[in-house]
């Protein structure tokens, strides 16, 4: 490593910071970015540079968007009257590939953790409340079947009941302790169909 050209560690450095990437695929990688046309990574610098400027939060629901609002909250299609709460914008991706939900949104990005010292004030739980108009019939409280993800489940359901809405939480088929991200389309939608009232 010591002998490579500054310019080509420093790439193989940017790339170690990613996910699962150690240093023998960082490797790889930059030595992959080495051998590619240099149209071709002009493009890809610029996919990186687009996404950071263009993708922002919507300012009704909080997915990720690079039109504000978002284009599910945009869509009249939707129905407005059931709102689906997820930790994060992917959850929202999970929740659509299902093709069985066809409300809205409300992202809160993250979920309680008093072990972490993530708060009830740290997460979008104040902007979910100033979103229940009478329009709203049903809240579906689908946070992550892990301990966190129950704990902001019944956070809210105690915060939301006393308002008259009905408030679902999704059942069974998500293993506990798991990610939503990672059920597949028909546990989630199963998921969906048994939510049940709290
Ligand atoms: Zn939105």
């Amino acid at each position: 490593m010591l002998f490579y050209p500054q310019s080509l560690l420093k790439l193989i450095e940017e790339f170690s910071k990613f996910p699962g990437i150690g240093p023998k695929t960082a490797q790889r990688l930059a030595f992959y970015v080495l051998n590619m046309d240099e149209k071709e990574v002009e493009a890809f610098s610029k996919a990186l540079l687009d996404v950071k400027k263009n993708i922002k939060y919507c300012s009704v629901c909080g997915n990720l968007t690079d039109t504000d609002p978002c284009l599910i909250c945009k869509n009249q299609e939707r129905d407005k009257s059931i709102i689906c709460v997820v930790e994060e914008p992917k959850d929202v991706v999970a929740m659509e590939k299902t093709r069985e939900f066809f409300g809205i949104y409300h992202v809160l990005h993250g979920a309680i953790s008093p072990l972490g010292g993530v708060g009830p004030d740290d997460i979008r739980i104040k902007e979910l409340l100033q979103r229940i108009t009478p329009e709203v019939k049903e809240v579906i409280l689908a946070t992550n079947p892990n301990v966190e993800g129950e704990a902001t489940a019944m956070y809210i359901a105690r915060l939301l009941k006393p308002l008259g809405i009905k408030v679902t939480r999704i059942a069974h088929g998500i293993p506990v302790g798991g990610d939503l991200e990672y059920a597949d389309e028909v546990t989630l939608s199963k998921a969906l169909e048994g939510r049940r009232e709290l």
